[in-house]
């Protein structure tokens, strides 16, 4: 029997609200259809830890993380902390690049009874998450954004073999686990960001040749935003850089029913962290309607990644089981969000969940 330690950090806004929703959740899973246990460790981040710490990342929540199995992060709202307090720091590039998690799955998921622009989309985004264009992480020290002149600002874009490699061997084995179409296309503009995006597709294709099962294709990145509005069904996975998997992560969600059907999980060779991809929508904060989903399916993936990872059926098992739980809440189509047209609140979509999974 198994004992996992995962940590819980709450972080802003419907942070706040979502996250309780998500332990319980997976709590309902692992006790019914399981013979794990769970030590969940809740700690400090974000605004609320800057108000009771002084910091927004305080360094006993760093060393805590190196401890622990794998931990779910509530959306941060960084862009309303103090602006010039140094202790008052955006948590999140920080935990990716120290825990090296290099690889972020996003998926994207139409239900029938979702309204979405498309329906039978079932792609996942495999992002880079650690380089690119994002300057607050793709450096040693100091920043990849710098300005010479008042008037002109550079950035630097950051591609490396070993991440890519990496991501690339993510979204080869999700395409080689997954029920679809055993297919990955690598996203890149390699006809302008020649060594870059060269670099890039090259090493995907080379990752590619290990996996004889899998197509492996690759698509230019303003072709394939057009294409996945237009057919999005033609997709699987999808392995792309940084910045252009943050925008094409969203037109997906964007296309299955919006921000709170987004689930997102991070990953690295030792480290795994479940994060939404949606940020902590201030304005719908405190008045539980937050759609929980996002924030469920990504724990429910980290319980699934350590679980593969520890080859544990059990854990595999209960996971499973949130995926078909949450799936008859959105097919009844009852209690679910306002912005899935419904008129439950974030509590009550959460306890129908559970109930569900209670059923199956
Ligand atoms: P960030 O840049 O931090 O990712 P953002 O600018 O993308 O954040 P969000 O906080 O994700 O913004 O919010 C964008 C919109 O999506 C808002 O109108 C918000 O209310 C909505 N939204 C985000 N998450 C959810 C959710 N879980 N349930 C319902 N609506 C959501």
């Amino acid at each position: 029997m198994a004992n996992y330690r995962f940590g819980v950090l709450k972080g802003d806004d419907i942070g706040l609200e979502i996250v309780p929703v998500a332990v319980q959740v997976i709590k309902t899973a692992v006790e019914k259809y399981s013979d794990i246990t769970i030590d969940w460790v809740e700690l400090p981040i974000g605004y609320p830890s800057y108000l009771s710490t002084g910091e927004t990342l305080p360094e006993e929540t760093l060393r805590t993380l190196y401890s622990l199995d794998g931990w779910i992060l509530g959306p941060i709202g960084h862009m309303a902390y103090p602006k010039n307090d140094p202790k008052a720091i955006n948590p999140h590039p920080i935990l990716r690049r120290d825990f090296d998690l290099v690889s972020n799955i996003r998926p994207a998921k139409s239900y029938p009874t979702v309204p979405s622009i498309h329906q039978n989309v079932d792609i996942v985004i495999v992002r880079e998450n650690n380089e690119g264009f994002q300057p607050d992480r793709n450096m040693h020290k100091g920043k990849g954004e710098f300005m010479p002149t008042p008037d002109m600002a550079m950035s630097v874009r950051v591609i490396t073999k070993r991440n890519s490699e990496m991501v690339s061997r993510v979204a080869m084995d999700l395409a080689r686990q997954r029920n679809g179409k055993k297919k990955v296309t690598a996203v890149h503009k390699n006809t302008v960001f020649k060594l870059g995006c060269g670099l890039f597709v090259d090493t995907c294709r080379g990752v590619s040749k290990a996996y004889p099962d899998i197509t492996f294709d690759t698509a230019v990145v303003d072709t394939f935003a057009m294409q996945m509005v237009m057919n999005p069904q033609k997709f699987d996975v999808v392995v792309t850089t940084n910045m252009f998997g943050d925008i094409l992560s969203d037109e997906a969600a964007g296309i299955v029913g919006g921000l709170g059907m987004a689930p997102g999980l991070c990953v690295g060779p030792d480290y795994v962290m479940a994060q939404a991809t949606h940020g902590s929508a201030p304005d719908i904060s405190g008045k539980n309607i937050a759609n929980p989903y996002a924030m469920v399916m990504s724990a429910q993936m980290m319980l699934s990644w350590v679980g593969n990872k520890k080859n544990d059926a059990s854990a595999i098992k209960a996971a499973e089981n949130v995926q078909t739980g949450i799936e008859k809440v959105l097919n009844e189509n009852v209690f679910v969000t306002p912005d899935l047209g419904g008129t439950a609140s974030t509590e009550e979509m959460g306890k129908a969940i559970c109930e569900a999974i209670q059923s199956i």
